[in-house]
């Protein structure tokens, strides 16, 4: 029977002392009662609260680790269905697919491709993380041969696309650690499949046509001892697909079926055009693939998708934000203007790459607004006039500069006379509202003003 909120508070060491990342353990056990967190959480935890825990303590959707060395990655543990709710918390892996069959200088062309799709984004970087080795040659030489030139190329983990579980087997044993799944193409091959995972340790995906089929294969196969699953429930229409994922992790949320409990994969076919690839990578990044596995990929697709998942795996309740505090855009000297916004990371990125776009170097003072946009942060109550004003003044910024004038977003232009009052002696200029009508606001107000200020001077 699942223990109450307070019969596991009753069972945790009482101390509140916040590692969980709880503020008390009242608030853990809470949240453990609600299956949304692990007691792997708690370092202080007894045996006698894990073994009174059991089942109640382990997530709905198993973690499964894929790739053994440094570049490994992580799927499943999810613990809602909706991203407000919590978090989602492993980001769906996009596997890019390489063919056997490609020439040699085809073949590392691709993988250096996809080795170097790496961007910065909102202060984070934004890659693709997996390699699919898809067997089209059907001859094992060629097979083996091409996954320890990809271990050469890169240390990405590799997925194992082959029919042939011999041909498998021994892309693995190539791979050594790298070796990130095996794929199992139909039923049939379950248990060949199985025996290559188990030995080797690696997660194994598993395919069958209806779900019902998927999750009783799944318990047969985790039966033969191999603990790290992913289901592929097959591909179609994007409802279908939508309706497939979607059932898949409610059911393993609601625990209806042991045989849900793992990350769900969508495989697209060879024969998929460059868009159908994209949307339906797009669905299961929004719903709810652990794994989407690319067959042909093209580099447009890279930057929206890697985009969307870092939109869709960033933490509702902790926005993403820079540090408060005075930042250079280009080589700004004491003439150079000085912009103020809230420390939300893609106001602060967007900003930053208009005003370097605008050709003229700036400070830029960011004002700790717990990570909200200009606008939420100001009817939050966290970028008033006076507030901000105080911050530019305790930023440091007057001893930077010889001009006396700050430039504040257009959408708050609301805050300048506080702003005034706050700042005796500063001109509060109101900027555009969008950061892409910095250059101009910058060519026909701030030079326009500087130069006057000049002349006069
Ligand atoms: S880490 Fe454990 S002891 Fe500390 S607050 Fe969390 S539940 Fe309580």
């Amino acid at each position: 029977m699942a223990l109450t909120g307070l019969q596991i508070y009753k069972l945790l060491p009482q101390t509140n002392c916040k590692e969980c990342d709880f503020p008390t353990c009242l608030a853990f056990a809470m949240k453990l009662a609600a299956k949304q967190v692990s007691l792997d959480l708690c370092p202080y935890a007894s045996d006698e609260a894990k073994a009174a825990l059991g089942a109640a303590s382990v997530p709905p959707i198993r973690k499964v680790t894929i790739g053994g060395n440094d570049k490994k990655l992580e799927s499943g543990e999810e613990v809602v269905l909706f991203r407000h709710d919590k978090t989602f918390y492993h980001p769906t892996i996009l596997a890019m697919g390489v063919s056997d069959d490609l020439s040699a200088d085809d073949f590392d062309s691709a993988v250096k491709t996809i080795n170097e799709a790496s961007y910065d984004r909102a202060g984070e970087t934004i890659a693709i993380s997996m390699i699919a080795l898809f067997d089209r040659s059907n001859d094992t030489g060629t097979y083996t041969e091409k996954a320890k030139r990809i271990a050469e190329l890169s240390d990405l983990p590799v997925a194992i696309i082959s029919e042939d579980p011999q041909r498998a087997g021994e892309a693995v044993k190539a791979l050594d650690d790298q070796a990130g799944f095996v794929y199992c193409p139909n039923k049939e091959k379950a248990i060949a499949f199985a025996e290559i995972a188990k030995t080797n340790k690696i997660p194994i995906i598993l395919n069958a046509d209806y779900l019902d089929n998927l999750a009783v294969l799944a318990e047969e196969i985790a039966s033969q001892g191999v603990e790290d699953i992913l289901l592929d429930p097959g591909f179609g229409s994007q409802s279908e697909l939508l309706k497939n994922h979607t059932l898949i992790r409610r059911m393993a949320l609601d625990k209806t079926d042991k045989g849900f409990g793992y990350p769900s994969v969508i495989r697209i076919p060879d024969d998929a055009d460059p868009y159908q690839v994209a949307l339906a990578a797009s669905l299961g990044i929004a719903k709810y693939a652990g794994i989407v596995i690319f067959p042909n990929w093209q580099q447009w697709q890279y930057l929206p998708l890697l985009t969307l998942r870092q939109n869709i795996y960033t933490d509702p309740q902790k926005p993403l934000q820079v540090e408060g505090g005075i930042y250079s855009v280009g080589e700004p000297d004491s003439d150079s203007p000085v912009y103020v916004t809230t420390n939300f990371s893609l106001t602060y990125f967007m900003l930053s790459s208009e005003v370097e776009a605008s050709g003229e170097p700036a400070h830029l003072v960011i004002v700790d607004a717990e990570g909200m946009s200009v606008l939420t942060a100001w009817s939050a109550g966290k970028f008033g006039g006076e507030l901000v004003g105080k911050a530019v003044l305790e930023s440091g910024i007057a001893d930077k500069v010889n001009h006396r004038k700050v430039i504040i977003p257009g959408y708050v232009a609301v805050i300048k006379g506080e702003m005034e009052d706050a700042m005796p002696g500063w001109d509060i200029l109101v900027g555009p509202q969008e950061a892409s009508d910095v250059p101009a606001f910058v060519k026909d107000v701030w030079l326009e003003t500087s130069e006057s200020v000049n002349a006069k001077n």
